[in-house]
């Protein structure tokens, strides 16, 4: 993994080479000063260049004018105090305020996570099938009751999120009312694992979990999504269920929700993902192996799926839905723990922060 570029740091490079005072001394001679060594310090004319490119991209995006002056114009006199600045951008200061929040559960959590490793790599020596079969399903059975017991105290922990809550009834209320679900929907929710009641409390707990930070006027209806099991519009704020609906896809589709309804998320959730990306985009399809996402292009990286990688054009991005997916049940919570702990306080941090 790269080392991430905040934006501040390209802000502070252009502080440096747009200023008229650091432009003509670094054309003297050595001699004469430290101007030009300076200058090839900070990256030279090649570093010039690139911070411009890079600065003028930031620019086109949505918190652009954020961005003009971090610092001010006196961020070579100030650079201490900017300096703090310099290395936490928005997804690190929600990966800290997850951890924050995250702190008296941890010592369960990291139990869960150990019982929860040692029953995968159990079903993995069970899969293999090297050695006295019957020996390895007892291990199996042995770390299956244990995995199930610390994931207990788990179900507990997402309780307690959700009661921590800021939100009040009458928002419940409020979200609930604004709430349109088609007849074709309620039908097709009928055929699925999760009815209308299922649905309604998958709906209220997420809700709950965000501290209400998704608006009101969502619609449900039913339409050809192909193989997804559903999908979101966000312009026009309809979710699109199938008879394959669960409570994840639920998670999954109001993850994509709250990245839209709050700017501050979704700045933190593209700063996430670029900071993972040290490489180039790739087919999702080469990197999985798995046809049909020919169009579907990837940042690979150790995300808990590869998916979680996936570029679009408008900034979108799967961090916040995949992760607020893994909050659906405690099994998955565990699980997007052990894989990717950033992943999960980040997730934490933009249900729970005060943006
Ligand atoms: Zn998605």
């Amino acid at each position: 993994m790269g080392y991430p570029i905040e934006p501040h740091d390209i802000q502070a490079l252009r502080v440096f080479f747009i200023s008229p005072k650091n432009r003509k001394v670094a054309k003297q001679p050595p001699s004469e000063g430290f101007g030009a060594v300076m200058w090839l310090m900070m990256g030279g004319d090649v570093g010039d260049l690139w911070s411009g490119a890079i600065a003028r991209e930031l620019g086109r995006r949505s918190d652009g004018a954020r961005m003009d002056k971090p610092c001010g114009n006196g961020f070579i006199a100030n650079k201490f105090k900017c300096g703090k600045n310099l290395s936490s951008g928005l997804h690190q200061k929600l990966i800290d305020a997850g951890q924050n929040v995250f702190k008296p559960y941890e010592k369960k959590m990291d139990a869960a996570q150990r019982d929860y490793k040692a029953l995968e790599s159990s079903i993995d020596r069970l899969k293999a099938g090297n050695g006295d079969i019957e020996a390895l399903k007892e291990q199996w059975k042995e770390a299956k009751a244990k995995a199930t017991q610390s994931m207990m105290p788990v179900e507990k922990i997402r309780d307690s999120l959700m009661r921590k809550s800021a939100v009040t009834e009458e928002e419940i209320d409020s979200f609930f009312s604004s709430l349109r679900i088609t007849r074709n929907a309620k039908t097709t929710m009928k055929e699925s694992e999760l009815d209308e009641v299922g649905f309604s409390e998958a709906i209220e707990e997420a809700y709950r979990l965000s501290n209400g930070k998704l608006r009101p006027n969502l619609k449900v209806d039913s339409d050809d999504i192909g193989l997804a099991s559903a999908a979101i519009d966000l312009r026009s704020r309809t979710m699109y269920v199938s008879d394959r609906l669960n409570r994840e896809d639920v998670y999954h589709e109001l993850g994509h929700l709250l990245e839209e309804d709050s700017p501050k998320v979704k700045d933190a959730a593209y700063e996430f993902l670029l900071a993972r990306a040290d490489s180039n985009k790739v087919s999702l399809s080469q990197f999985t192996g798995v046809k049909g996402h020919k169009n579907e292009k990837i940042y690979p990286d150790k995300f808990v799926d590869p998916y979680v990688g996936k570029v679009y054009s408008n900034k979108e991005t799967e961090i916040i839905s995949v992760g607020l997916q893994h909050f659906a049940d405690s099994n998955s919570m565990v699980h997007l723990y052990a894989k990717d702990k950033e992943h999960f306080y980040l997730t934490l941090g933009a249900l729970n922060a005060n943006l």
